[in-house]
């Protein structure tokens, strides 16, 4: 035994054990009256913070929808603000409204899907045409003809055309031939649109005439060149095409040329230039065939014929000449009527609307400086897109 060992100190009852004290009991401080009173001081505190955090991000929520917002709008925040607006037009509009303003497909200016150009420039071959200077074999008009319908083929199709060209290459093609194979184009034109009024056996018939003529490739009524073209007025066969070729509505005939004009004795230029755009009527075709002079010796003469667009071949004329010249104003004729009535048979011989347009005096310095430019004649061949445009969009 330890004598050491203290007693247990009962006058204070310290070690006497509690039996209904707990854990918690144990574990909780005493607290003063000032303590309580602080607590609650910081209690308030708490919920005041929170009130302040609530209200804080409730005023920055609404500032974010912009409707205390005084900033000027950017262009992008417009357009994207008038597209919110009408998404929520469209959700709060019956169904019934709600149909779409813009169309699924947008036709460009100057578009010319659907619609088809024949394109035939003249001369090539042993044919030189006109050139600078007089008689020479330089600037020669075939060289000139096949460049500018290059270009224009190029600008058509960009704009979506289906284009055709009679001459390709620099050999000689009749006049006859760029005829027949302009009523060929017409018969597949036709065709593929499903108008074509021939029966099998018709069609096959005229095909085979049409060919013929290109066989022949020749300008003479002795070697059968003319063929169903051949004379005076319109026999059945032509008369067949010419009513086909009526409802091609969405079809135009260009044969390109060049223009020159010299003095008789010094073969020095005349002043005369600028373009000239020609066309046929009934009226014209009919006094022209009328005079014996005109007509083809050993040619059948037929009845006169009264079917052709004139209205349209005049509007289509105008409207080339009027697009070319606005763009390009140095090739302003600086003759008295521009646009007129001329019986050229690669315009007298088809029922299309149609043109034989003359690109320019290559004699005059200020045609022929537009003429020798690529760029200058892009820009003409861009204003017979519009101009070809505006003329479909009036049919
Ligand atoms: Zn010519």
């Amino acid at each position: 035994m330890n004598n050491k060992q203290p007693y247990p100190d009962h006058r204070k009852g310290a070690n006497k054990p509690n039996p209904t004290r707990t854990y918690s009991q144990t574990r909780r401080p005493v607290r003063s009256k000032s303590e309580i009173a602080r607590r609650i001081f910081m209690a308030k505190c708490i919920i005041f913070l929170g009130l302040v955090l609530v209200l804080g991000g409730g005023v920055y929520l609404l500032c974010r929808s912009g409707l205390f917002s005084k900033k000027t709008a950017s262009p992008t925040e417009v357009v994207l603000s008038s597209l919110s607006s009408v998404t929520s037009e469209a959700e709060t509009t019956p169904p019934e409204d709600t149909t779409p303003e813009v169309t699924e497909t947008t036709v460009l200016p100057g578009d010319l899907s659907g619609y088809y150009v024949i394109l035939d420039p003249g001369h090539g071959g042993w044919d030189r045409g006109t050139a600078y200077p007089y008689n020479s074999d330089q600037n020669e008009e075939p060289t000139y003809t096949i460049k500018i319908a290059n270009l224009l083929s190029e600008e058509l199709k960009s704009r979506g055309a289906t284009v055709y060209v009679t001459r390709t290459d620099d050999e000689y093609y009749s006049l006859y031939y760029r005829i027949a194979e302009t009523h060929l184009i017409c018969m597949d034109i036709a065709k593929e649109k499903g108008i074509l009024p021939f029966s099998e056996e018709r069609e096959q018939d005229l095909r085979e005439k049409l060919e013929e003529v290109k066989r022949i490739n020749d300008n003479s009524y002795d070697k059968g060149g003319m063929g169903l073209m051949a004379g005076t007025g319109v026999g059945e066969d032509l008369k067949a095409l010419f009513e086909m070729e009526y409802q091609l509505t969405d079809v135009v005939f260009i044969s390109i040329h060049l223009n020159a004009d010299y003095d008789e004795s010094t073969h020095e230029p005349v002043d005369h230039h600028g373009i000239e755009v020609t066309y046929v009527t009934d009226d014209s075709v009919n006094t022209y065939e009328s005079k014996e002079s005109n007509r083809t010796a050993g040619a059948p003469v037929r009845e006169a014929y009264n079917g052709r667009p004139n209205e349209r071949n005049l509007m289509f004329c105008q409207t080339l000449y009027d697009y070319i010249t606005k763009d390009t104003p140095n090739l302003k004729s600086n003759m008295d009527k521009p646009v007129y009535t001329a019986n050229w048979a690669v315009t007298r011989k088809i029922g299309l609307t149609g043109t034989l347009l003359e690109f320019g005096f290559i004699s005059h310095e200020t045609d022929r400086t537009i003429l020798q430019d690529e760029a200058a004649l892009k820009v003409v061949c861009s204003s017979i897109g519009d101009s070809l445009a505006e003329y479909f969009s009036k049919i």
